[in-house]
């Protein structure tokens, strides 16, 4: 039989259609969600958008649990959607690429933090602040994907994360792979301020908060050469200040921890979830010292600034800080793996109820330091 050579092209172009299609076809995925506000974390199954060009599709090893997640499933910060798979301290390994990928290759770890995507062309991306991006950073889940359909985005606590090369973290393939999940957002979010800063050697630096973000805070700060002292509620952290290389550790609840801290510290980083005394932290900065707030408690348990102490007692500076943008995160990345600065981490199975659990040890204040979930055992 003669097969004209239309029909082979023909079946050929095909062919060609039917992988272009199947590349098209959204991802399949599964993660743990929560269905309502508050909600219990459940099974669930969704899409992610086909890997593009410029994309890789990264299985996910670990995800940690940050407290702007618990935040999240409180709607502490205004109106959410559900469901909501939280997530956005991820670490995992590239198991596809896109064709027009040059940084990743099969096989290599990845990391995601807080954002996917931003315009890059204003001038906050411009100057690798992308998570100031002046249309809107896309965050990594409760965002919406305007260059993806308008996907609504889900979280790390999942099987699969498809996601921009640009907007992924190159991990060093000997890194302490179980401990990098929180680099991404405690790491990168302590880090960077403390940059902004300029802390260097000698300086006498207060760390305000001792959970997740204020833990990688000590390290970064003690790396640097800085005296430290950490703020926060419990005896419990005490001895563990301590052994990360701090020289003082003050118990806000008692008194007497708290004497002879006026006009002392040129920097205090604040990462506290919950309302507090930020008058406090202000009279203990010294002349020309800084505040950098990154905590960010309830819309309705926000703390506030007397304006008659913040102008008498001037000549100090507050200022906020967001995460860090993607090239200060890779810097962080390496800085951190190089100089072994990994988070204390606990970590459990993906399930639910252990998810749960560990949500409210964290409200509890009964985590060292912080939980990280083996996605891998997601069933
Ligand atoms: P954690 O819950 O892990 O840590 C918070 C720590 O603050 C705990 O040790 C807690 O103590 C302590 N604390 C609570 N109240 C006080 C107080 N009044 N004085 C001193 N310490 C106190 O939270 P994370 O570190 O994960 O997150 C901290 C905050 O940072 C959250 O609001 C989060 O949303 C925000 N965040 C901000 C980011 C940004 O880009 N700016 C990025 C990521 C997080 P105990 O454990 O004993 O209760
Ligand atoms: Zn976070």
């Amino acid at each position: 039989m003669k097969i004209s050579k239309n029909l082979i092209i023909m079946g050929l172009f095909g062919l060609a259609t039917l992988a272009t299609a199947q590349n098209k076809e959204p991802n399949q995925t599964k993660g743990l969600a929560v269905f309502e506000k508050k909600g219990k974390f459940q099974p669930y199954e969704f899409a992610r958008h086909a890997v593009g060009d410029n994309d890789i599709h990264i299985e996910i090893l670990y995800a940690g649990i940050c407290h702007s997640d618990l935040h999240h499933v409180h709607a502490d910060w205004g109106k959410e959607e559900f469901p909501m798979v939280p997530g956005h301290e991820i670490v995992g390994r590239v198991v596809k690429t896109g064709k027009g990928v040059t940084k990743f290759k099969i096989g290599d770890y990845a990391g995601i933090g807080c954002m996917i995507g931003s315009c890059r062309t204003c001038e906050a991306c411009k100057h690798d602040h992308e998570q100031y991006c002046e249309k809107g950073a896309i965050m990594t889940y409760h965002g919406i994907d305007r260059y993806n359909n308008n996907e609504h985005t889900q979280g790390g606590y999942s099987k699969d994360y498809v996601v921009a090369e640009d907007f992924a973290i190159k991990i060093p393939a000997d890194a302490q792979i179980e401990k990098v999940a929180p680099l991404l957002c405690a790491g990168i979010t302590t880090y960077s301020p403390i940059m902004f800063a300029g802390v260097t050697k000698g300086d006498n630096v207060g760390i305000a908060g001792f959970g997740g973000l204020g833990h990688m805070g000590v390290k970064y700060a003690v790396a640097l050469g800085a005296d430290v002292t950490v703020f926060d509620i419990t005896e419990d952290k005490r001895q563990d200040a301590m052994r990360m290389g701090a020289k003082r550790y003050v118990n806000v609840n008692n008194p007497e921890d708290l004497k002879d801290l006026s006009n002392s510290f040129s920097f205090i980083l604040n990462t506290i979830p919950a309302n507090y005394d930020i008058n406090m932290y202000l009279k203990m900065l010294k002349y020309d010292g800084q505040l950098g707030i990154v905590g960010l408690p309830a819309f309705a348990n926000m703390p506030s600034i007397s304006l008659d102490k913040f102008i008498w007692q001037g000549n100090r500076k507050i200022f906020g800080s967001q995460i860090g943008g993607i090239r200060e995160t890779q810097e962080m990345l390496n800085y951190s793996v190089k100089n072994n600065i990994y988070p204390e981490v606990k970590i459990i199975n993906a399930d639910g109820s252990l998810v749960d659990e560990a949500y409210q040890n964290v409200l509890d204040g009964k985590v060292k330091f912080r939980y990280v979930i083996d996605m891998k055992t997601l069933k």
